[in-house]
């Protein structure tokens, strides 16, 4: 059976004015993602959940969010088992044989061994983006649903002030997946030119803003080019402040 859709965040994320939907349904995605870590609910004390931050950690960028967040201990409390997690792991890693010296022929081989393979792995997880990832597939396929399902929604796609670099190629990617062949062609076609588009009218934003700092147009208005910036960051990282 079909998972039901809930359309109405991506319907709430297209209707505002931004450089690019998706990274407002992620920045809300992430919010809660956040929120369910180390908010009210206290998610950290449930044994299974814990098990998982336990084992999974945090990437950089949510454990500086998390540490942000004002439940210190709930934080303490979650970094220390998951310490103690490494620490077995590491302990039962670091009895595999020792890495030998290159030999002089070898030298820039890197070898492996199972401390770096477990630190890599590592560091390839985290609870708080895994939390989001699940929920953002759906959401990516909820787009193209929504694509097939309403004209109106549709139109407020072509008309959007199109999408940052790294969720145009998520769209770009996923649409064969998801749409009928009836609207990919329209679809990757619309995506390509609010891309480009919105793309350039960024950019000469940001021109505009450059020459603005220019003493000889500090008399001329600033048109769009005031807030050219912060729009710029969302367009090249994705990076969408609230
Ligand atoms: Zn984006
Ligand atoms: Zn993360």
């Amino acid at each position: 059976m079909k998972e039901e859709l809930n359309t109405i965040p991506i319907q709430d994320a297209f209707a505002r004015d931004c450089e690019c939907p998706v990274c407002e349904l992620y920045r809300k995605l992430e919010g809660n993602a956040i929120n369910f870590t180390i908010g009210p609910g206290a998610s950290y004390m449930e044994g299974d959940i814990r098990e998982q931050s336990d084992k999974e950690g945090f990437c950089q960028k949510h454990l500086k969010m998390l540490y942000a967040y004002p439940n210190k201990l709930g934080i303490a409390m979650m970094l220390k088992t998951h310490m103690d997690r490494t620490i077995h792991e590491v302990a039962k890693a670091s009895k595999a044989p020792l890495p030998h010296v290159n030999s002089v022929f070898k030298k820039k081989e890197v070898q492996s061994h199972p401390v770096t393979e477990y630190i890599e792995r590592a560091q390839k997880e985290c609870f708080v983006c895994g939390y989001i990832d699940r929920k953002f597939h759906s959401y990516i396929a909820t787009i193209f649903f929504l694509y097939e399902k309403e004209s109106d929604f549709r139109k407020q796609f072509a008309a959007s002030k199109g999408f940052c670099l790294e969720h145009y190629k998520v769209l770009f990617e996923k649409a064969p997946q998801y749409l009928h062949k009836k609207y990919i062609e329209e679809f990757l076609t619309t995506l390509n030119q609010i891309f480009i588009d919105n793309y350039k009218r960024v950019r000469d934003d940001l021109e505009w803003f450059i020459q603005k700092n220019d003493y000889r147009f500090k008399d001329e208005p600033w048109k769009n080019g005031r807030d050219a910036l912060p729009r710029a960051l969302t367009k090249v990282g994705s990076i969408l402040e609230e």
